[in-house]
């Protein structure tokens, strides 16, 4: 298995092979070129199985075929947004999103409790491609205006499980409905996919699927390929 056969665009491997990453993980190797197609993704990893790259990727991957952020549309936010239950969790996904963003450009910002609100809110409005967060600080922003997702079509929920567990499913369901919903694929699996379109894509890790967890993936997944390592 090699990096050639993700389907990542040129760029993207030059940036995985400047990270040193020699080889895929198998998690990687299933799970990159789906989210290159605009397939919603559930993935059953634990950490320590390149999981966190497994999502990273393909979202730069997308970013890299839109505009470039410009004055224009840096106001309307993010082109993606994870969300993680912990800091320590963001911070962990922010190190790895700028191990590969740093070479193509990409500006990622993360927004997590603890820190002065208003400078994140600065910051976003400032312009980048990533926001990584926390949803109930992320929410925070949103009901405040500092922040919008007007253009946001790409996200990711981490360790969904947890973010249930600690209470967060609110703030999460908050944070996707300020999502331009126009961009959802159809509920309907036999519609037929416009190729030339931008789709929501979403993908979704835990480690378990408690009912909950299903019932988010049911509202916010359509017809998810399932990722198990
Ligand atoms: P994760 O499971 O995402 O928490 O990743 C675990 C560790 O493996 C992190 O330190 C990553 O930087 C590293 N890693 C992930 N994928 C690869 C890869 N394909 N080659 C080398 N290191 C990797």
């Amino acid at each position: 298995r090699n990096w050639a056969e993700s389907k990542l665009t040129t760029e993207l491997l030059k940036a995985v092979e400047r990270a040193g990453y020699k080889k895929p993980s198998p998690i990687q190797m299933a799970s990159i070129p789906l989210g290159l197609q605009q397939r919603d993704v559930i993935g059953v990893a634990e950490t320590g199985s390149g999981k966190t790259a497994a999502f990273v990727l393909p979202m730069l991957n997308y970013i890299t075929r839109l505009p470039p952020l410009s004055e224009e549309n840096e106001a309307e936010g993010p082109y993606a947004v994870v969300m993680a239950p912990t800091r320590e969790l963001a911070q962990q996904i922010e190190d790895e999103t700028v191990k590969f963003a740093h070479y193509l450009g990409i500006k990622v910002v993360s927004i997590v409790g603890g820190q002065s609100i208003e400078d994140q809110g600065f910051r976003i409005r400032q312009g980048c491609e990533v926001v990584i967060a926390t949803p109930g600080r992320l929410l925070d922003c949103l009901e405040r205006r500092y922040c919008v997702l007007n253009q946001c079509n790409y996200v990711v929920l981490d360790e969904a499980d947890r973010m249930i567990d600690m209470g967060f499913g609110p703030q999460v369901v908050g944070v996707l409905d300020a999502m331009p919903s126009s961009n959802m694929k159809p509920k309907n699996e036999d519609e037929e996919l416009d190729e030339k379109k931008i789709y929501r894509t979403t993908y979704m890790f835990s480690a378990t699927m408690p009912p909950a967890v299903e019932r988010l993936a049911r509202n916010y997944l359509r017809n998810p390929a399932v990722v198990t390592i």
